[in-house]
């Protein structure tokens, strides 16, 4: 399931132009601290026990709404001249990202229309309503709803806020890198789910400017890894959608990428792939051993660890990025043999 044998260094020349510095993730960090969490780097003992090397867990699960993606949002918001602040934000997701632009948005002062599908269900609607946005419902899938949100930007000039593909948001996401280097200057590995990339780039920026030995891996799932996909054919390419419990790492980098795919192109030294069975052992992991509710997507490097599929040489340190899962679901799988 590998794909890039720790070529990344040797390929990143001093030349090589990125299109997100440490600088820009140094300013994201400045403008955001205080309306974010300043999230714990937790020792893990059953992971370290298990693989002889200290493993520590980055609890994004203990942001307000329970992900990252408050950092990147919070970001590219406070990012924003006061005209478009005034005229307001518009995005399409009902996942962790819709809710991140509504709650930055309420927290900061400024308008938030989120735009979804007449299919998205009435508790995933009635979450983001709640937290005061405009909700927009038009049409039947979610490209129906990313339109909407290119008309608004078209008619009324309201600023989309993508969920990765942006080098504000990037530079948010990427300050978990700066706080893992704090708090664990001997990094050696760290595991990071993968999507769109902007985590998983984002914090490459920062670890690999600040220790450029550290070793960083993506992991995604194997039904729909579309970064993986890219990378493997050296361009975005079109993937088939499949259900899965990592969910928040379903859906395409978009084929016209403009930040993320170069950043995980060059930065990742590895991307790992797990099965359905052990994404969900990783769920269970989690709850049963760590104490902590974790979504699919949020525990995929704890999942690749008991795997096997990561073996740690040094200190480790594993992005847990969100904890919004259904609790139905996450009582099922946590209750089941394994
Ligand atoms: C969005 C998300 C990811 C993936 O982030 P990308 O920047 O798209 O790679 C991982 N975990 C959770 C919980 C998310 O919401």
């Amino acid at each position: 399931m590998t794909i890039m044998k720790s070529a990344s260094l040797s390929k990143l020349s001093e030349d090589t132009t990125l299109p997100v510095t440490l600088a820009d993730v140094e300013q994201a960090a400045a403008r955001i601290k205080g309306h974010v969490a300043r999230t714990p780097l937790v020792f893990s003992r059953t992971l370290s026990d298990r693989s002889g090397h200290p493993v520590h867990l980055k609890l994004e699960t203990r942001q307000p709404i329970g992900a990252f993606k408050l950092r990147g949002a919070t970001n590219a918001i406070l990012a924003l001249d006061d005209a478009p602040r005034q005229r307001g934000l518009a995005t399409a997701s009902t996942g962790n990202h819709g809710r991140a632009v509504a709650y930055a948005a309420r927290e900061l002062g400024v308008s938030a229309t989120i735009c979804m599908s007449s299919l998205v269900p009435t508790n995933k609607v009635e979450a983001i309503r709640a937290l005061g946005s405009n909700i927009r419902i038009v049409g039947t899938s979610q490209d129906d709803a990313q339109e909407e949100v290119e008309r608004l930007v078209e008619s009324a000039g309201l600023t989309p806020i993508p969920p990765f593909d942006n080098v504000d948001v990037v530079a948010g996401q990427g300050t978990i890198g700066l706080e893992i280097i704090e708090d664990l200057p001997d990094l050696v590995t760290v595991l990071i789910p993968l999507s769109g990339g902007g985590l998983a780039g984002g914090s490459a920026v920062a670890v690999k400017a600040l220790r450029p030995q550290a070793c960083i891996i993506g992991i995604s799932m194997q039904r729909g890894a579309a970064m993986h996909a890219a990378i493997a054919a050296g361009k975005p390419v079109q993937i088939r959608e499949e259900e899965t419990l990592a969910d928040s790492l379903g859906g395409g980098i978009g084929l016209q990428n403009r930040v993320t795919f170069a950043l995980c192109r060059e930065l990742l030294d590895d991307v790992v792939l797990l099965s359905e069975e052990e994404i969900a052992a990783g769920i269970r992991h989690a709850a049963r051993e760590e104490g902590e509710v974790v979504e699919g997507a949020g525990a995929v490097g704890i999942a690749a660890i008991l795997a096997g599929k990561i073996q740690p040489t040094g200190p480790t340190a594993i992005i847990v990025s969100g904890a919004n899962i259904d609790p139905k679901k996450h009582r099922d799988i946590v209750g089941a043999a394994g």
